[in-house]
């Protein structure tokens, strides 16, 4: 008896030693990724020039978060449309021939919807998702369905050369106030480690339910609302052709982008 343990022991271990094959390794790069095109301090120095057609988002997910060429005001791509929010704030389709310096898209597979609490502010609503997710170490995408009883959104005009940085041109934003507004929040968070990358904590996009309006969002309120979530292990970077010459990425940005995301 003790001898068939220690064989059995010997077979387990072998197992455990066999190589990972190609197969195993291409199921790894099957597991679900945030899809990030461009690097937000590049964004964020003026590196607004498009290096991926719009057209090319709805093929690497479903749900994300953006910016068009030149700063063309604010994306949200929801069940595989991409939306433009311009800074008149009327929403329209993007034009797929279009291009983005910076997006973030997922296929999005996630849990059940859940209940939220009524009247949750911001804090409190991205400090509900982060004990949700459970692992604010890994990515997160999510979507709220809900009635929002206050809601600011702002986006930003286009720009024209020389590109001035992100934090002097977000003083140019134009801000939308919603109140008992229905529609649908997409939020993306970033692990801290991704500072410089891409955006650490939540960056949410709205959209009114007609699709008619909506931007980055500032600050909010909702009343009442449902949220589905999902956690991504995997981050996937396409760079620009030409790469990111010529932009000043020695600094570190951070404070810029607070500045930027939450702008009032
Ligand atoms: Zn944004």
């Amino acid at each position: 008896m003790k001898k068939w343990r220690s064989v059995f022991s010997w077979l387990v271990l072998c197992a455990m030693l066999l190589p990972v094959g190609p197969v195993q390794a291409a199921n790894l790069l099957k597991t679900p990724a945030l899809v990030q095109i461009g690097v937000i301090d590049a964004l964020l120095a003026g590196g607004y020039d498009g290096s991926v057609p719009v057209r090319e988002l709805p093929r690497l997910g479903d749900i994300g978060l953006g910016t068009f060429d030149a700063l063309d005001g604010e994306m949200v791509i929801l069940d595989g449309v991409v939306y433009q929010v311009p800074a008149s704030g009327l929403v329209r389709r993007a034009d797929l021939r279009v291009t983005t310096p910076f997006a973030q898209v997922a296929w999005f597979k996630p849990g059940p919807a859940l209940a939220l609490p009524e009247n949750l502010g911001l804090k409190d609503l991205e400090a509900w998702m982060d004990k949700a997710l459970g692992d604010t170490s890994l990515f997160g995408a999510v979507r709220v369905e809900g009635v929002f009883t206050a809601l600011k959104a702002r986006s930003v005009p286009r720009q024209s050369k020389p590109y001035r940085p992100l934090a002097v041109v977000a003083k140019e934003q134009s801000v939308f106030e919603f109140s008992q507004a229905r529609g649908t929040l997409v939020g993306l968070r970033g692990p801290d480690y991704v500072r410089g990358l891409g955006v650490p904590g939540w960056h949410w996009h709205f959209l009114t339910q007609d699709r008619t309006r909506g931007g980055h969002v500032l600050e909010l309120t909702l009343g009442a609302g449902t949220v589905r979530l999902a956690s991504l292990r995997r981050l996937e970077l396409l760079l620009p052709k030409g790469g990111l010459g010529g932009l000043d990425l020695s600094q570190d940005r951070s404070h810029e982008l607070k500045a930027v995301e939450s702008a009032r």
